[in-house]
């Protein structure tokens, strides 16, 4: 080959390399992880002998150790049972749920745990319990049972912490760093929560399903995102029972301290964070669509999907262009 094609050939492929990342050199690898109670899906677009997939199992199963509220050798147990801990990674993450209960009107509370209990659903051993027993834990609940400093946290009362609404949501912004630090892309199933970050090397959209609450194993509508996203639901059928013919789902409702009951299935966040997503896609499902609805247009950082009993599929104007799909409203701001 003459040197002034071989320069050509050479300009190139350095252009190519330019415009797709060099992705002739990525390969997409793939793990499944077992942590906080479910399955994880992890997809990462890296190098070879990329360290990523190890750093992020590490990092979930690290996470599980310290956020699980039935691990009775976890952080948060220690918590729990001692009433005080002094962690300054935990502190910032029961300090931003915080401010999310106080934003969403208390929708979101993490001190149900006792109630929770008292329902089965942390032991999966579910009961509908004594009204008056339920009524009794009144005066352990209630966010002002819980202050947070920078570095400690203080339970008050009895209160029991329940990071079950938000944890995974917080995972996910732990491993959406790794990545970036990484300077890898790739997507992220915790359970329910959808991490996607950066560009998919062959330069499509991220494809995300969003379950059908009436048969999970099908998709009701499909999301397609470019860029970094936290995509997350909570929905009536990923934890609940069936009692003479009444439902109870896994949400609690911080008025009753019972299952949620409203014409919801599911609700998914979509937004920047993981935890901002996580914890408003609980609180959403507690105050129902019309409640949800109103909250979005007061809001500015998230979009959402409600999915309702009767079928209808309620999307925010934000995601119209995301969603393929005739059969939905938009609501607009
Ligand atoms: P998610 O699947 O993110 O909606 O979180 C549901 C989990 O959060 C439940 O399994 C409980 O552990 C806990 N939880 C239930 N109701 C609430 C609530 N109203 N606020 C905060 N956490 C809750
Ligand atoms: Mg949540």
């Amino acid at each position: 080959m003459k040197r002034s094609s071989l320069a050509v050939l050479l300009s190139a492929i350095l252009l190519l390399c330019l415009f797709t990342g060099c992705a002739g050199t990525l390969r997409q690898q793939d793990r499944t992880v077992f942590a906080m109670d479910t399955v994880m899906s992890l997809r990462v677009y890296a190098p070879e002998k990329d360290g990523t997939l190890d750093a992020l199992e590490a990092l979930l199963i690290e996470l599980d150790r310290e956020l699980s509220a039935t691990d009775p050798e976890s952080k948060l147990s220690g918590l729990n049972s001692s009433g005080a801990a002094s962690d300054r990674a935990l502190a910032d993450l029961v300090r931003r749920s915080a401010d999310l209960s106080r934003r969403t009107g208390g929708a979101l509370d993490l001190s149900l745990l006792p109630a929770s209990r008292l329902w089965g659903f942390p032991s999966k051993l579910y009961q509908v319990p004594d009204p008056e027993a339920l009524e009794a834990l009144r005066s352990r609940i209630g966010m002002d049972k819980i202050s947070v400093t920078e570095e400690e946290i203080l339970l008050t009362d009895g209160a029991q912490l329940d990071l079950g609404a938000v944890a995974k949501g917080w995972a996910a912004d732990r491993c959406r760093e790794i990545l970036e630090e990484n300077g890898v892309s790739g997507i992220l199933a915790l359970g329910g929560n959808i991490q996607t970050v950066g560009k998919k090397p062959d330069g499509t959209d991220w494809k995300i399903g969003i379950q059908d609450p009436e048969d999970p194993s099908r998709n009701r509508l499909v999301l397609t995102l470019a860029g970094t996203h936290a995509v997350v639901t909570s929905g009536d059928y990923q934890r609940a029972f069936t009692e003479n013919g009444v439902t109870y789902c896994h949400i609690l409702d911080p008025q009753t301290l019972s299952p949620v009951q409203n014409s919801l299935r599911s609700v998914t966040v979509v937004a920047d964070e993981g935890l901002l997503a996580d914890g408003l896609s609980t609180a959403l499902f507690v105050m129902g669509r019309e409640a949800g609805v109103a909250f979005w247009r007061s809001s500015t950082d998230f979009e959402a999907v409600w999915i309702e009993a009767d079928g209808a599929v309620t999307v925010t104007e934000g995601l119209s262009g995301a969603v393929h799909d005739g059969d939905v409203t938009v609501v607009k701001r």
